[in-house]
């Protein structure tokens, strides 16, 4: 894991000190810089997901849209699995 950069000297020696749940998708945190001691709130927060595991999403705690990402390599596959059902598009080699 890369460490965060302290937002006072911009070493990256932050250490989350402790966190809060805020919402099933944020969660404030409270952190110290080990080098100049300065000690910042903030927040994290999950935006989308690039990869959806086995838990079905009717069973998720929040709803997340898909990732940029993710929506295109859906797509990608769905190209790829309708050019092999259709072989008639295929070139003839002689
Ligand atoms: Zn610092």
């Amino acid at each position: 894991m890369t460490a965060m950069r302290c937002p006072a000297c911009g070493e990256a020696a932050i250490t989350i000190r402790t966190s809060r749940e805020q919402s099933p998708v944020t969660r404030e945190i409270y952190a110290v810089c080990k080098v100049c001691g300065n000690q910042p709130r903030g927040v994290m927060e999950w935006l989308d997901w690039m990869v959806e595991g086995l838990l079905p999403a009717s069973m998720h705690r929040a709803k997340l849209p898909q990732s940029p990402a993710a929506r295109r390599q859906e797509a990608l596959n769905r190209y790829r699995s309708k050019a092999r059902r259709e072989p008639d598009n295929q070139i003839p080699l002689f």
